[in-house]
This record gives C-alpha cells, structure tokens and sequence, in this order.
C-alpha cells in the first residue's frame, strides 16, 4: 500500500547513503521502509501514495505553528524578492538578534549560523577559546549534533573519558569530552573535583530529547549552574528543542537557571535552516572579528530564514500561545497515559509542555540508563500501528513527538482513539 514509497526508496539507496540525508529517517529502528513525504499543512503530512496522516514529528521540533503557516511562507515569499543571499549585513539580522535577546535575556549578543550542530560546535569553541582550556561535559545520551567531539557515548562512571561514538572521529578528539548520566549531579560533582581545572564547559539539554524527553529532577539545572560557577567552566544549555518551546524564553525561563552560553535551532528558522548561539557579552565577544576565536559561514543570517525566523517568533509572541500547547499535550498525555492502563501496557509518559515521549518500560525514567529499558521490540509494533491508523510518530524509542499549534482536541482525541486500538493489540 506504500507502493511509490517504497519505489522511491529503492532508487534514493542508489544515490544517497541509506535512502536518506539523516540517519533516523530511515526507519532502521522500527522495521519498514520510511515513508516519502510529499507535502505537510498544518497538522497534517501526506505521504507520496497520497496517504494522510496527523504528524508529531513536526520535522523533528522546528514545526510549532504547524506545518507550512500561511503567514510564514508568505514572508519567505516576500524575502526572497530581494534575493535570497548577499553574503553581507542585513537590517533584519539584528531585528533578529533583538528578538532573541528580548526572549532570552541571557544571550546578550547573538551570532546566527546555519544549523544546530554549527551553533553547539562554535558555542563550544568558543568556550575552550574563553577558558583556554581542553575538555568538555555532557550528558551520556545528550545530542548535540553531530560535531566530532560531541559524538561521545556514554563511558562507565562519572569521569570516565570518552571513546568514539563514530568511525572517523579520532580518539585524541574524543579523550576530551568527558560524560556523566543526566541528572545525577553526585556524578557531575565528582567529575569537576576530579577535572575541573581542565573543564571548559558544561553542555547539556536543560530538558533532555534526545534520549526520549527526561525531565531534569529538582534541583539538578541549579547545583549544574553552580558547578560551572564553582569551577569557572562555562554552562552552555543547549536549547536547540526546547528554545522557544517550552516557554518563548525556553527551558532557562521555566526553570529559571541562567547559563553563560546557549544555543538555538529548529524553531528559530521557522522551518528554514537557522541556527544561533549567544551568551554573556564577555564571551560572546571573543568571537571573530571582535576577537581570537574564528566561527563564519556563507548562508550565516540568510535572508529567506531570518524572515521565516522573525514571523515565526511574531506568531509565538500571541497571548495564549503556550497555555493552548500545554492544554493540548495535557489532554494527549493524560489519554494515552489512560489507553496504556487500560491495554495493561507498561508505559513511561515524560512530558513537558509540548514535547513528549512515551517509554515502553515500566521504570521510572531519569537518565539514558533507564531509558534503555524500553522495550524498543514493542515500540516499534505500536510505530507500526501508529502508522497504519494515520498516525506519524518519531521512528524512534529515543526521540520525542511535539504537538503544534495546529493540533486541535478533535485531532488530539482521533489520536488517542488509535493508541487504545493498537495498544489493545499489543497487550494480546
Ligand atoms: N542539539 C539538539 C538538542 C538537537 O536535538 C539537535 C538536533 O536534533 C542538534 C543540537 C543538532 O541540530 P541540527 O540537526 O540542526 O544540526
């Protein structure tokens, strides 16, 4: 029933690594053929054999408003009037810049690049180039793009140095980035007393993704923000999901932690590439030309995505825009936390405003360890029937689905009716 699907995915095998141009498209994880895409609206996206589905992958974050806004793409349309590219300064780059300061008082200055990756990568030079010194921190299971010393798995114990995640990235590179699990600040503590002359920084999701959605415990945002503080490393969130989703000014608003550096991504470029980073004037203003650290970029502040990126914002900036997020991920969380008890399937509901993910594991989730114990057999089964109930889930354990603000309840209710169906079968 996938037919032009699955013959569009036999002919991109032969051009493109894997069929696709990121690796979790490819379904690996929940059997199948991906599906191809052939447009989105709203909450909606069709498939290439014209099925249509409600979609909570909104390309993975960036789709908040919903997919293709009107007011958005006409924007675009407007911007690329003007050309679509100058290599040179434009007056609504720093209209950007202000709106992303006025949201997020911390980045007092900001530097626009191209993608989430670029922003975690030069954030963190950046950072070793302030400190001068070599290593960094992050969390076992944190993503933060796909920079060689990022790619660290997770190692044994709070100090352990890391090993490559990936071929290609030499072991000298990933020696220096050392990883603790999330949310366990004893670990984290006994790796600053152990390495904190030679931390440079601290990166971290204030609210993790990328292992599922765990939610950092009470407390755990506040003893990292001293941590760093106590040891002059620098604390970078990494708030490329949950900037200007959790709250317009992200996690760092909800929770009220103030890092040095943060960096934005997905919905900053209101669907087109855009990305920033920013932080503390005195930082900030190492970066080149000002100072000794080099960072640049040919499409960096691109026209056609500072456009979509400054509408989108407008859009945001609505009153009621967050409260009618949290009421629509509530009545979906609530419901398929219900559909799982009623079924008798064990399940994990982590949820934070819009952004979500349910484990298939009876324990309680706190860190990439515990996230592990998902059955990802049976996540891939419900995926599946997800997928056949027109239902577009993350193919993926480890990834959170996000509702926009064109889901409605109707929608929301169409969504929870096909959980109870296919988790009915999952527990026969
Ligand atoms: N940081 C986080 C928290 C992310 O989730 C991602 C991507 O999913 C990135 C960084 C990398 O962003 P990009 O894919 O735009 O390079």
């Amino acid at each position: 029933m996938n037919e032009r699907s699955r013959e569009l995915y036999a002919r991109a095998c032969k051009v493109i690594p894997g069929g696709v141009n990121s690796p979790v498209r490819a379904f690996r994880a929940v059997g199948g053929n991906p599906l191809f895409v052939s447009r989105a609206k709203g909450a909606h996206l069709w498939d290439a054999d014209g099925h249509e589905y409600i979609d909570y992958v909104g390309s993975w974050g960036p789709c908040i408003l919903g997919h293709a806004p009107d007011e958005v793409r006409e924007a675009i349309m407007d911007a690329a009037k003007h050309g679509s590219t100058f290599g040179a300064p434009t007056e609504r780059e720093i209209e950007l810049a202000e709106a992303v300061h006025a949201a997020v008082p911390s980045m007092a200055k900001v530097r626009l690049v191209s993608s989430g990756t670029e922003a975690t990568m030069s954030a963190l030079r950046l950072a070793r180039g302030f400190t001068g010194r070599p290593r960094i921190l992050k969390a076992d299971g944190g993503y933060h793009g796909h920079a060689d010393f990022l790619l660290v798995k997770a190692g044994s114990g709070a100090a352990t140095l890391g090993i490559p995640g990936s071929a290609g990235v030499p072991e000298g590179t990933a020696q220096d980035t050392l990883t603790v699990p999330y949310n366990d600040l004893a670990a984290a503590r006994a790796c600053f007393e152990l390495n904190g002359s030679q931390l440079a920084a601290l990166i971290i999701e204030p609210v993790a993704g990328n292992m599922g959605v765990v939610l950092p415990r009470p407390g755990y945002l506040e003893g990292l923000r001293q941590l760093c503080t106590k040891h002059g490393a620098l604390l970078i969130f990494d708030e490329v999901i949950t900037g200007f989703r959790l709250a317009y000014g992200g996690a760092q608003a909800r929770f009220g932690v103030t890092p040095d550096l943060t960096c934005l991504g997905k919905i900053l470029g209101g669907g087109l590439p855009l990305a920033a980073y920013g932080g503390r004037a005195d930082v900030m203003d190492r970066v080149a030309p000002d100072g000794d650290v080099y960072q640049a970029g040919t499409l960096s502040g691109n026209p056609l995505a500072v456009a979509a990126g400054l509408k989108t914002l407008e859009l945001l900036r609505r009153p009621g825009t967050y409260e009618k997020l949290e009421a629509l991920a509530a009545r979906l969380a609530d419901g398929l936390t219900q559909a799982a008890h009623t079924a008798g399937v064990p399940t994990y509901l982590a949820r934070i405003g819009s952004m979500m993910t349910t484990f298939f594991t009876g324990a309680d989730v706190r860190d990439y360890q515990s996230a592990k114990t998902a059955d990802t057999a049976r996540f891939g089964r419900y995926f599946t029937g997800m997928l056949q109930q027109g239902v577009y889930l993350a193919p993926s354990q480890f990834e959170a689905g996000f509702v926009s603000l064109a889901h409605t309840e109707k929608l929301i209710d169409r969504t929870i009716e096909a959980a109870r169906e296919v988790l009915r079968g999952l527990a026969a």
